[in-house]
């Protein structure tokens, strides 16, 4: 999300962005050299290329990795959803 996009967001919108959300999700991809495993960031949805980065590079979300250690780990195949593990 740009900045001014960010400024046309109503104030308490925007405060959402500011509260820390905890990573919960982690996609792992079986078919895919050394299955990589990315964390997912809580509002857009999206992978994130590393773990216990400050906010995430798409939609500015500050991000929690206290309960990281607890994430749902998904095995994604293809374009769906994948198999969730715990
Ligand atoms: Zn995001």
């Amino acid at each position: 999300m740009t900045r001014a996009v960010y400024r046309r967001l109503p104030l308490a919108e925007q405060m959402r962005y500011r509260c820390p959300m905890h990573v919960a999700e982690i996609h792992v991809f079986p078919h895919c050299h050394g299955a990589p495993a990315y964390p997912v960031c809580p509002r857009c949805g999206r992978t994130m290329e590393r773990e216990y980065m400050a906010f995430c590079s798409r939609c500015g979300q500050i991000l929690g990795w206290r309960r990281y250690q607890y994430a749902r780990i998904v095995y994604v195949y293809g374009e769906g959803r994948g198999v969730l593990l715990n």
